[in-house]
């Protein structure tokens, strides 16, 4: 086993990796940008190397300042994590000409699934079925529209680089072909250096389920399936192990065609085979089709963590240092289901727009597993992937994890940035995903119930405002208050709130009793229980996870508050300005797109406010924009 290794990789999975090395007695080298000089994973490990100023070009992704931190620091090998460097084979060769170990797959083994494309013709050529479709290499817009009327539509776009959701676009007519093709082509450019796509039948029903494998260069055996359907933008949102509705029989035939796969390749390490599923008539073992492989840990990876009882990164480092994998597929026994829910600093209800913002509280109950790359205190820079926290159960039945899924993101107190907390909180209560019927259009069908914000009851209200004016400091046998004033008024941001403190624990809150009692971050207000921060003159109060935010105000500043109409378009977050659609004098209506920005290699579009005129542009693409600035204003309405 290694003495010490390098972690080329940032947040939770760093923390991650650091915490089984501790566990073999295996040194850890951190490296950090100059964003995360603070942040936990370089302080947790034994070791920290500053790589460079903070985007992702100039630290994460710099292979060669990495290999130099190893080789400084005596690291014998470099675990790379997901993202970043994970899947470059060059920075794979390049660290073995170092002299170093790299914590993955071969370079040949990366290279052969790298591409969408390439990866689906060699697994054609394996005998494991893939999803019907275009895989090759003429690009032009006509033929390529040729190819997507012959498979029929609904068509899906892919960037062949692509990765993480990014650059994909469905097509459902062949009218929004072209634009979709572009759109897809410059995302594949923007994040991965590469336009070329491939097109696919889309598959009605879908369900992505993936295999988790594990080789050693010479055998390969897998660790059973997770089922990660239930996504917004094709990006997985909560996944679970097994795949509910799975049988024997398609388990089987599924897992042989990913260790088929993996084998085909000489796998060496963990990596994920994915597959989608046609599940319009149920699960079939004949309607499976590989999607890719990602040669890497995965993201979802915890879920096959718990029902196998084993810890990937131990096999990774094992496997990685020359042993044999010991384990045989009989070895390999599921037990229970788990769950794992991905907490992002994001607004769910504005279509997952990544958020920013210094974490004020964050805390989780104590019973689960948590990966956090983040503590109370750090700050979600618009540089990195906005993830606070993986959220993961394990119980007996499908049934009893999701209650503790659900308990759980109950019972966690996040404060500081807007979050999906309440939105993966109202997945768990969803009926349709409680029964298993789970697909990837679930989230997009259900989701304006799945977002709706309630507004904040009495109670509620009652609670931040005896929280943020200091009225629950006092413990209720301390006896009476005598430093709080009988009778005060917390000026809030929704409206002033008159308190009128009755006794110990008792208030008279706008005209209604309140009992109130604190115990260290809860609130239980006229029986119901609220989690809460005060940071400052602002108060966040979590009701069963949904959060409301609100502020004291202080009366002389009011003034400043005026003055911001509904007649401009501002920036949702800091990001790069891709297109304008529009013009000054150009008569738009409210909701047609103007302006696309891009931010974390997504892309948002922006659209009308309202039916107006514009008057006035104030942003070109290629502009750099910060949270808040306008870009584009309205003529007054008339
Ligand atoms: P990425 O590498 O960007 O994650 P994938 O190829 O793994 O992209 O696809 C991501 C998700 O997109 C899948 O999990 C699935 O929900 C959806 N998807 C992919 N291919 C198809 C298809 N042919 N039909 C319907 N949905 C698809």
């Amino acid at each position: 086993m290694f003495h010490k290794i390098l972690i080329a990789n940032r947040g939770e999975i760093a923390c991650r990796v650091i915490e089984t090395c501790r566990r073999l007695g295996v040194r850890t080298v951190a490296v950090h940008s100059d964003a995360d000089t603070r942040a936990k994973h370089a302080q947790m490990a034994d070791e920290a190397v500053r790589l460079g100023p903070a985007p992702v070009s100039e630290s994460y992704l710099r292979g060669d300042a990495i290999i130099q931190a190893a080789l400084d620091t005596g690291a014998q090998a470099i675990h790379p994590g997901y993202g970043f460097l994970s899947e470059n084979p060059d920075f794979v060769e390049a660290v073995e000409q170092a002299g170093l170990t790299f914590i993955g797959p071969s370079a040949k083994a990366i290279r052969a699934m790298g591409l969408k494309d390439a990866a689906k013709k060699l697994m054609e050529e394996a005998g494991v079925p893939v999803v019907p479709g275009y895989h090759g290499d003429e690009q032009s817009a006509d033929f390529l529209s040729q190819q997507a009327d012959q498979i029929g539509y609904p068509v899906l776009i892919k960037a062949r680089a692509g990765g993480g959701g990014k650059g994909m676009r469905k097509v459902d007519r062949p009218k929004d072909f072209r634009t979709a093709l572009e759109g897809a082509s410059r995302e594949g450019q923007s994040s991965f250096g590469d336009p070329r796509v491939l097109i696919e039948k889309w598959i009605t029903t879908p369900r992505h389920i993936e295999v988790q494998v594990f080789g050693d260069g010479t055998r390969a055996i897998h660790l059973g399936e997770r089922d990660c359907s239930l996504q917004r933008r094709h990006q997985k949102v909560i996944e679970e192990a097994p795949a509910p509705g799975m049988t024997e029989e398609m388990r089987a035939a599924m897992g042989a065609a990913a260790v088929r796969a993996a084998e085909a390749i000489g796998y060496a390490g963990a990596g994920t085979v994915e597959f989608i599923v046609d599940a319009s008539d149920g699960l079939s073992p004949d309607r499976f089709f590989f999607m890719e492989m990602n040669t890497r840990l995965q993201v979802e990876h915890p879920v096959t963590e718990a029902i196998t009882g084993t810890d990937l990164v131990e096999w990774q480092l094992r496997v990685a240092a020359g042993e044999p994998l010991t384990s045989t597929q009989d070895d390999i026994t599921l037990t229970g289901h788990a769950f794992e829910a991905r907490l992002y600093a994001e607004d769910a209800a504005k279509d997952f727009l990544p958020a920013t913002g210094t974490l004020t509280a964050l805390a989780f109950p104590e019973a689960i597993r948590a990966d956090s790359g983040v503590r109370a205190g750090d700050e979600i820079t618009p540089f990195y992937d906005p993830m606070i926290a993986k959220i993961i159960v394990h119980g007996p039945t499908r049934e009893a994890a999701l209650a503790q899924l659900r308990a759980a993101l109950e019972d966690t107190l996040v404060a500081g940035s807007v979050t999906n907390l309440a939105f993966l909180a109202a997945l768990t209560r969803h009926e349709g995903f409680a029964r298993g019927e789970v697909d990837t259009g679930l989230i997009a069908r259900d989701y304006d119930t799945l977002t709706a914000r309630p507004e904040p009851s009495e109670d509620m209200t009652a609670a931040a405002a005896l929280a943020v004016g200091g009225f629950l400091e006092a413990q209720p046998h301390q006896g009476f208050t005598l430093w709080t004033p009988l009778l005060q008024t917390v000026p809030l941001d929704t409206g002033a709130v008159k308190v009128e403190v009755l006794g110990p624990g008792h208030y008279r809150v706008d005209g209604r009793d309140v009992t109130a009692h604190r115990n260290g971050t809860t609130v239980t207000a006229n029986g119901r229980r609220y989690l809460f921060d005060v940071s400052g003159n602002t108060v966040t109060i979590l009701d069963r996870a949904t959060s409301h935010v609100f502020h004291r105000i202080d009366p002389l500043d009011q003034a400043a508050e005026a003055g911001a109409g509904g007649d401009s378009l501002t920036a949702p977050m800091p990001g790069l300005v891709k297109l304008v659609h529009t013009e000054p004098g150009a008569a738009v209506t409210k909701g047609s797109p103007l302006i696309v920005m891009e931010a974390m290699k997504m892309e948002h579009t922006l659209t009308a406010p309202r039916d107006g005129t514009v008057a006035e542009l104030a942003t070109t693409p290629g502009a750099q924009v910060s949270d808040g600035d306008i870009l584009l204003t309205l003529e007054p309405e008339a």
